[in-house]
């Protein structure tokens, strides 16, 4: 078994295999130089210097899993069951592709000193002496990473200034009534948000936005989303998305025999929702490689349809999110979205489809379930915060 990407998915797939049994050679290549690592902290303790780092507490030895790490994979030859990687061909019986995503650069800033990306540790520990040294820090984008990166800044004594092209923080993700609360976080947290702004360039210590506006700049950080690192896979007869994702089934596997793909660089079938999903979220990084790990075994016909879910810790404040609201007919709020704890449900034919908490886990962990179980909500009772989540749906 040979997985490529020692992130989450890679690291996951390695030890489900085990988990569930396997005891032949497992392999997990990865192109980092680091013992693998959990990315969620980078832009929370990892970035204020609160944590070491978030090395996995996997012993990979005990496990039996090879690890080949700073070794970069650079093609796939699937009629000869053979990679290619930088320190030569490594011969397959099953491979799992799961190279993550690598951030979208700002056309013209890559290599411009001041720059930064934030997806690695290295990364991580580039930015945390610019916090510590207290510039004044433009952030492009005001996506998850976005914010959680200008928290971190803020708490850190720096003056931010985020700059988002969209009328709105989050518009690729949520609707506009649903982030529009949001753009007071911003403010309160002392950064200041600067919507319909797009940056022409980049200059030693300043951005220039379009309008022609100077924004003082000691350190950018672009955080304008990421696309699936697949590139390497071009030629090798694997399909790719129109994201540039591995299109792999509803088992996770790949048009091509024994190959599999999971995590940030594949998309799925949704039985649940209907349409293909592509996730860039931590839990379809954990669930997945269980379900890959099971059908490489064999051991059981284990289909892949998650409610997605994920999380952010942005202005002081615990957002979750669960499910895909797309395919939502009606929005029923919880709670006032000017206040500290709020619930936005999206229902389709009153049964809920998705649900985002603000500072309300409970909500979140019983909303999940009620996903899942697809029961219909009633939804006047659902529109009372004071009642709980599960003693909203329409049958007793
Ligand atoms: C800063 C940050 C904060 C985040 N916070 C949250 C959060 O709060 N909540 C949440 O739900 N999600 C969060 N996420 C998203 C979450 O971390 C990702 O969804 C998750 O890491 C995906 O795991 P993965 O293993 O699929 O990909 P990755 O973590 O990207 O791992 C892929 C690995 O494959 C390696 N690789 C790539 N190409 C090759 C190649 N050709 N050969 C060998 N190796 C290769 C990469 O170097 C990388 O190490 C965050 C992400 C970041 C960057």
């Amino acid at each position: 078994m040979v997985v490529v990407g020692a992130g989450m998915a890679g690291v996951q797939t390695a030890v489900a295999l085990r988990e569930q049994g396997f005891t032949g050679a497992v392999t997990l290549i990865g192109a980092e130089p680091h013992q693998p690592y959990d990315r969620p902290p980078l832009s929370k303790a990892v970035l204020l210097g609160k944590a070491e780092g978030s090395a996995f507490e996997v012993d990979f030895d005990a496990l039996g899993i090879e690890l080949a790490l700073g070794r970069e994979a650079l093609a796939v030859r699937p009629a000869d069951h053979e990679l290619d990687t930088e320190a030569g061909p490594v011969p397959y019986d099953v491979l799992v592709l799961a190279t993550g995503a690598e951030p979208i650069t700002l056309p013209g800033t890559e290599g411009v000193p001041g720059v930064h990306l934030l997806r690695t540790l290295d990364d991580a520990d580039r930015l945390r002496p610019v916090l510590a040294r207290q510039h004044d820090i433009v952030v492009v984008g005001a996506g998850w990473i976005g914010a959680e990166f200008a928290t971190a800044a803020r708490e850190a004594g720096c003056a931010v200034t985020v700059v988002e092209a969209a009328d709105r923080p989050l518009a690729g993700a949520l609707p506009a009534e649903v982030a529009a609360p949001m753009t007071a976080w911003y403010a309160d947290s002392g950064a200041e948000l600067r919507t319909h702004a797009r940056v022409a360039r980049v200059e030693p210590g300043a951005v220039v936005l379009d309008d022609g506006s100077r924004v003082p700049a000691g350190a950018v950080v672009v955080g304008i989303g990421a696309r699936p690192a697949t590139a390497w896979l071009t030629g090798s007869g694997i399909e790719l998305g129109a994201h540039g994702e591995v299109v792999a089934d509803d088992r996770l596997r790949t048009g091509v025999p024994d190959v599999y793909a999971v995590g940030d660089c594949a998309s799925f079938p949704s039985g649940r929702y209907g349409e293909r999903l592509l996730v860039h979220h931590w839990d379809n990084a954990l669930q997945g490689p269980r379900t890959v790990a099971a059908n490489i075994l064999g051991e059981s016909d284990a289909v892949y349809d998650p409610v997605p879910y994920f999380w952010s810790e942005q202005f002081g404040r615990f957002v979750q999110y669960a499910g895909h609201h797309a395919v939502a007919d009606r929005m029923v709020w919880r709670g006032d979205p000017a206040g500290p704890a709020w619930t936005v449900c999206w229902l389709r034919e009153d049964r809920l489809v998705a649900l985002l908490a603000v500072g309300r886990p409970r909500d979140l962990a019983q909303g999940r379930r009620l996903i899942e179980a697809g029961r219909p909500m009633d939804p006047e009772a659902l529109a009372d915060p004071a009642r709980p989540l599960k003693g909203a749906t329409a049958e007793p």
